[in-house]
């Protein structure tokens, strides 16, 4: 019953905060991933949105969807399905709306590409691996984490798609990984069960040796 106080961007803003803030704490993603790469790779709506199609059933039970917001008025006349429908049209619509979660947005464009994927099992890693947020050169370097803008093994942007496909100097198990697989790039990678569930398996090994290097790296200087 208070969902349509949400809509309203002042309190919105602090229950998405608080929602970024959980979604990491529980999953162990690095704390500057966004709500928005969170949202498409966990699956899970935004709060705000995910409430609006309850918050439609529960005017609907009541009787009084002309107390809510137009939008939840409008819900409250919908069936299921088109609710569920809506609420990915809105979910749709949010991750448009903002210049967040590029990365997770290049592999999934918008979520029903997310959730035909349902092999794809949110992880610590996995965030790590499709939001770019996670133990790579590039990206600590650009957060002053790191020296290098580059692999330091051989020059090139060390993103996710290097680490997982291109870089020489990593564990048997990736190896071994790529070897199994087709894909060449992690937007390929995840539409294809066989491939994902190879690699996936590789993940761990592969971010937890570079999680180790740059511990020690930081240790040392
Ligand atoms: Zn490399």
């Amino acid at each position: 019953m208070w969902t349509h106080r949400l809509i309203k961007s002042t309190y919105r803003k602090h229950i998405l905060r608080a929602q970024r803030h959980a979604l990491c704490r529980h999953f162990g993603a690095y704390s500057d991933t966004s709500l928005e790469a969170l949202s498409l790779i966990i699956a899970e709506p935004p709060i705000h949105l995910s409430a609006v199609p309850r918050a439609a059933k529960y005017f609907l039970t009541k009787g009084k969807p002309l107390e809510a917001d137009s939008l939840i008025a409008g819900l409250s006349t919908m069936d299921k399905f088109q609710r569920k429908e809506t609420l990915y049209i809105l979910w749709d619509q949010w991750l448009l709306s903002s210049d967040r979660g590029r990365a997770a947005k290049a592999i999934f464009p918008n979520i029903m590409e997310r959730l035909k994927c349902n092999w794809v099992d949110p992880t610590g890693d996995t965030i790590r691996i499709l939001s770019g947020h996670g133990p790579f050169e590039t990206y600590l370097h650009d957060r002053t984490f790191s020296k290098h803008p580059n692999c330091p093994t051989d020059g090139l942007r060390d993103d996710p798609n290097h680490e997982v496909f291109d870089c020489f100097d990593v564990p048997d198990t990736v190896c071994d990984a790529r070897k199994q697989v087709r894909s060449r790039s992690l937007s390929k990678a995840v539409r294809s069960k066989s491939d994902w569930l190879i690699l996936s398996g590789a993940l761990r090994p592969l971010i937890g040796c570079r999680e180790a290097a740059s511990r020690g790296l930081r240790q040392a200087q």
